[in-house]
Order: C-alpha cells, then sequence, then structure tokens
C-alpha cells in the first residue's frame, strides 16, 4: 500500500508525544509520588492533568502507572476516551500555535 504516507503518520505521531512531553514538561506538577518507571529509573516525573502518562513514559513510549489521579478515578471507558480526546485537542492546540 501506500509507504509514504504510513511514515508521515509515524513521523507525526513522535513528534506530537514530544509536543505533549514538552508541555507536560512547562505547565505540569511534579507529583508527590513518581511513577513506578521515573522511580524505577530516578527520572524527573512530571505529570499534568487530563493526561494518561507523565512526560517520561509518553517519551519513551511505555505505558504509565503513575497518571495524574483524575484519570484513573475515571474508571469507566466513556470518561477515559472524553480525557484522551481532550489530550487530542490541546495537541492539535498546540500543533497550531507552533506553526
Ligand atoms: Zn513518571
Ligand atoms: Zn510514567
Amino acid at each position: 500500500m501506500n509507504r509514504i504516507a504510513k511514515a508521515r503518520k509515524t513521523e507525526r505521531k513522535v513528534l506530537s508525544e514530544k509536543i505533549l512531553a514538552s508541555y507536560i514538561i512547562n505547565f505540569g506538577t511534579t507529583p508527590t509520588m513518581p511513577c513506578a518507571n521515573c522511580f524505577r529509573h530516578q527520572r524527573k516525573c512530571r505529570m499534568a492533568e487530563g493526561f494518561s502518562r507523565c512526560s517520561e513514559c509518553l517519551t519513551r513510549k511505555v505505558s504509565c502507572d503513575g497518571a495524574d489521579v483524575s484519570y484513573r478515578l475515571a474508571k469507566n471507558i466513556e470518561e477515559r476516551k472524553k480525557m484522551e480526546s481532550e489530550e487530542q485537542r490541546l495537541l492539535e492546540r498546540l500543533l497550531f500555535l507552533k506553526k
């Protein structure tokens, strides 16, 4: 199929993860308890409201168990989906601002 289109999509995804991570670093907070990954590797854990992963886990594309409390409290899938689309909207805005 269309290989170029696929490659572009991945590139954009990587870029967006970097942007989201830098957003968390700038506007997020340092949690009282870092996530397991950051704790194990002695990294600076940063989390932001509405995000499902900390900045480190986001950049490293690993699952994060220290996600902000509101996300963890959102037990049902619908609520989580809402938060993920919020994340996406924020990203769109950040990408727009960059231009
Ligand atoms: Zn972390
Ligand atoms: Zn994490």
